[in-house]
């Protein structure tokens, strides 16, 4: 089988991983657009676009620690080494992306500086025709493979919603995504849109610089945290004039910098539309199982969930994939799986989820992660790291300030403690 694996970030080098065991005789490419391996965890100071034109792709900012302990951070063979904290730099989650990088000898795979600029189903022999640049020597060639595993993550293309009179406000707008250092919001007025994992860090982050953080959003949830005190927090912003923003609760403040904390889009620049999935509402489909196109299921979408155990769930989808490629396990007809996915949907519609939360997971994920192993056949991930994930998400939103001091040690399969 020829493997076309796109992209070389955590969720590629996990189908590397596996597509290289040994297990299988396959030959397999990982296409990597930028000159480095680790995805959104490579640090760029420059934003927008790189030297070839192509936008820059990482969203880390410069001072970036995790939002999880690194204890639900490893892959399932080969866990983030011993160290007192749990919580970790972005420099030492790049380090361990290279060391198992390296431990499982990836790098002969991956071609650097190659960009995926169209996958669509091919006429010959094999399913798949996918064209590639190569950046270095600006040569494009089209290669053929028999499935493709898309690893080019969702943390790149900006989610910005509109806002009435945004196009009058005089001020500054910039969205996460181009966020690297707090000193660019020193002694300002800024509005943070969104309460999510980035808004909430970064109004604290900020809060150090600017001069106030009104931090804007529509959770019903009271937020524990206890901010300083020059962040307020506030309805959702409803319009903006050339200098203030306008709230909810018809409130304005004068603010110099809108900083859009609105999330991302699923996005798959090059795939043809021949190849049968689509972004609807922010939920790609149709999918089995949130990775297989059930249109054509030799192409499968490695870390689309959010709110999960990142790195060990890519390793399990991969496990799962390759199962059903190899013909250990058939997949179920089209329109049981259309079915399925139908289902989830309506099941998550009852508890008023919109299509745009058809992926995350959070509480979920235990369940997702046990019902794609008995899919499968293949071993799932300890039930106790969707446990401290969902713990400490929960410290999180309860006290921002200070959960990055919790320290935690996984004792067996079911068990953690808080030390
Ligand atoms: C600011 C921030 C903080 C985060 N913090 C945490 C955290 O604390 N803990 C956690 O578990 N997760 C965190 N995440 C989530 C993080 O995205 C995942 O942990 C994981 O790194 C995603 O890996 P990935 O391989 O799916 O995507 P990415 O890391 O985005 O990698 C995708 C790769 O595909 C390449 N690519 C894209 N398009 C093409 C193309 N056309 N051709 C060739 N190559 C292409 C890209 O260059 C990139 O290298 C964070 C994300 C962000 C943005």
């Amino acid at each position: 089988m020829r493997i076309a694996v796109i992209g070389a970030g955590a969720a590629g080098l996990a189908a590397l991983r596996h597509c290289t065991s040994g297990t299988y005789d396959d030959q397999v490419v990982c296409y990597e657009k930028t000159d480095q391996i680790g995805g959104t965890w490579v640090y760029r100071e420059e934003t927008g676009s790189d030297r070839y034109g192509l936008p820059i792709h990482t969203s880390m900012y410069k001072s970036l620690r995790t939002n999880l302990p690194k204890e639900v951070m490893g892959y399932p063979d080969y866990s983030i080494s011993e160290r007192p904290q749990s919580y970790l730099s972005r420099m030492e989650i790049l380090d361990f992306l290279n060391a198992y990088c390296d431990h499982f000898t990836l790098r002969p795979y991956i071609r650097l500086l190659h960009h995926v600029e169209l996958i669509e189903p091919a006429v010959g022999d094999r399913k798949w025709s996918v064209k590639v640049k190569d950046l270095q020597r600006d040569v494009l060639m089209t290669e053929s493979f028999d499935v493709v595993m898309v690893c080019n993550g969702h943390y790149f293309e900006p989610n910005m919603p509109k806002i009435s009179g945004q196009n009058l406000f005089v001020g500054e707008q910039i969205h996460s995504h181009d966020y690297r250092v707090p000193e660019i919001f020193n002694g300002k007025n800024v509005v943070v849109l969104g309460a999510g994992p980035s808004g909430m860090d970064l109004a604290l982050e900020i809060s150090k610089n600017a001069n106030r953080v009104i931090l804007s959003h529509h959770i019903k949830e009271t937020i524990l945290t206890v901010f300083p005190e020059n962040v307020v927090q506030k309805a959702d912003v409803v319009e903006l004039t050339e200098r203030e923003a306008v709230f909810a609760d018809g409130t304005k403040e004068q603010v110099d910098v809108v900083f859009h904390c609105t999330g991302y889009k699923y996005s798959f620049p090059f795939l043809a539309k021949s190849c049968g999935v689509r972004v609807d509402s922010n939920m790609v489909t149709p999918l089995w199982k949130h990775l297989v196109s059930i249109e054509n299921p030799t192409l499968a979408f490695v870390g689309l969930p959010f709110y999960v155990c990142a790195f060990s769930m890519f390793d399990l989808q991969v496990r799962f994939i390759l199962r059903h490629w190899h013909g250990e396990r058939q997949f179920p007809a089209r329109a049981d799986m259309l079915r399925d996915e139908a289902e989830e949907m309506a099941r998550r519609a009852e508890r008023g989820l919109k299509k745009k939360h058809f992926h995350m997971m959070g509480p979920e994920q235990g369940h997702y992660y046990d019902d794609l192993a008995n899919t499968a056949g293949v071993t799932s991930l300890p039930p106790v790291l969707a446990k401290l994930h969902n713990a400490s998400s929960q410290r999180f939103v309860d006290d921002l300030v200070h959960y990055r001091e919790d320290r935690y040690r996984i004792i067996d399969d079911y068990n953690f403690i808080q030390l």
